[in-house]
């Protein structure tokens, strides 16, 4: 799957937490239930790397796994609470620009979008940071096997729109569904292959 195990590193919380820059790096995005711990899970092929649904409010980590010994995978939290105090959330979009500009060896942002819902005002905000903080991102539409053929075409060109007004868009969409397995070869396919 990915050349040797794949391991949880650590929790971070703060940017002098990060573990050395010696590696490529893809992170994860994505609206609260977004399908987001069930993708990496899928992903990884263990089922319970990433916790499913993290409470509101919790202490807001950038999870570090290891793939192998030459990537590493970021797990940012859910966005989007209402619920979230306001400091913690501050808190949050302070690290969050920080490592999304900050650190060299992020090669791209997976940002997951329920394919039942398409892109949201909540997207859109995490799009504007990644194309300020200049990451290359990618759209993953999750939870397909829930919609049908023609529910996705239509979705696909809702995102397709949306990514056409952000300079840091990868115009490929990846279609996915943790439950079905659709497009988590593909995935698993991108990051590998990524230089
Ligand atoms: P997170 O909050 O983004 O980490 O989302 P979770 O992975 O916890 O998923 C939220 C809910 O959506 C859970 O009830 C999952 O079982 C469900 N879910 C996630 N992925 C899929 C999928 O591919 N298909 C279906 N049908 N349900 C999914």
């Amino acid at each position: 799957m990915f050349a040797g195990p794949v391991t949880f590193v650590k929790g971070v919380v703060a940017m002098s937490g990060l573990p050395p820059a010696d590696r490529l790096e893809v992170c994860f995005a994505g609206r609260s239930n977004v399908g987001k711990s069930s993708l990496i899970n899928a992903l990884t092929g263990r089922k319970t790397l990433a916790r499913a649904s993290n409470t509101p409010g919790r202490t807001q980590e950038v999870n570090y796994f290891a793939l192998g010994e030459s990537r590493y995978m970021t797990d940012l939290p859910g966005y989007g609470y209402a619920e979230a105090p306001v400091a913690t959330v501050r808190k949050w979009q302070e690290l969050l620009k920080s490592y999304l500009s900050g650190r060299q060896t992020l090669r791209r942002a997976f940002v997951l979008i329920d394919a039942r819902h398409g892109v949201k005002a909540v997207d859109e905000d995490i799009l504007k940071l990644l194309d300020r903080s200049a990451v290359t991102f990618q759209c993953v539409l999750t939870k397909v096997d829930k919609i049908n053929r023609a529910d996705r075409e239509a979705v696909i060109e809702q995102v397709k729109a949306a990514l056409a007004k952000h300079p840091a868009a990868y115009p490929e969409i990846v279609v996915t569904s943790s439950e079905k397995g659709d497009g988590i070869e593909t995935l698993r396919a991108i990051i590998a292959t990524l230089e």
